[in-house]
């Protein structure tokens, strides 16, 4: 699946723009910065990819992404979208673009049957911040499944990265919607990849 070129089909500013509910969805999400982006377009080894669809005023859309090579009709639905999901956390956010993220996201979290997981992105660098546990608060809240991926290991320490992961394990622990595991990737020294497309793809099929 990964191997497949991959697509953008559709930037979703509000919720009357989602595409009809077909293939599983399974969403990424992180403060600005955090290496998004490049995640993605590492998953899909296509350079650019996502970096196209973050153009500034396109920020506060969930981006669609597919394999390529499907009709999307009945029969041919791809197997999987990926859904880019606009950053959070800007210095200088007005608060009606946090108010308005805050909708988009939580409507589309309560409302999208075929939302499978959420990939919460963490700076290895950082860890998880207010704002972070804002939105896995918001996760808890509209009940989907959420999983923690470090980015940017090769920016740490080797030998830290077992213990960052531990501690952030810790910090989830108690959240109810949150997947015991952390995954720990490198988008620059392609590090974590394998593992983090296998759990998508389980999680598509799950
Ligand atoms: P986004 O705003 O979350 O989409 O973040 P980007 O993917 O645009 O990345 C933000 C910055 O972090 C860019 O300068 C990237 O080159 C850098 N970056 C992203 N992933 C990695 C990584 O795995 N390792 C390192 N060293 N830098 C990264």
């Amino acid at each position: 699946l990964f191997t497949r070129p991959w697509v953008f089909i559709r930037g979703v500013p509000a919720m009357k723009f989602l595409p009809p509910e077909g293939p599983p969805e399974i969403a990424l999400a992180g403060r600005s910065n955090v290496g998004k982006s490049s995640l993605i377009n590492a998953l899909v080894s296509r350079k650019g990819l996502a970096r196209t669809s973050n153009t500034p005023g396109r920020t506060q859309e969930l981006n669609y992404f597919v394999p390529d090579g499907f009709s999307g009709q009945d029969a041919d639905l791809p197997p999987l979208a990926l859904v880019d999901m606009p950053g959070y956390g800007y210095a200088q956010a007005p608060k009606e673009h946090v108010d308005q993220w805050t909708k988009l996201v939580f409507d589309y979290l309560k409302g999208r049957v075929t939302l499978k997981r959420v990939y919460v992105l963490i700076d290895s660098r950082h860890g998880i911040k207010a704002n972070d546990e804002d939105v896995l608060s918001l996760l808890d809240k509209a009940a989907v499944s959420y999983q923690i991926v470090l980015t940017k290991t090769d920016k740490i320490k080797a030998a830290g990265v077992p213990r960052l992961i531990e501690d952030t394990v810790q910090k989830i622990r108690k959240r109810p919607a949150a997947f015991p595991a952390v995954l720990a990737t490198s988008s620059e020294k392609n590090q974590g990849l394998d593992e983090l497309r296998a759990a998508i793809i389980q999680c598509a099929r799950g």
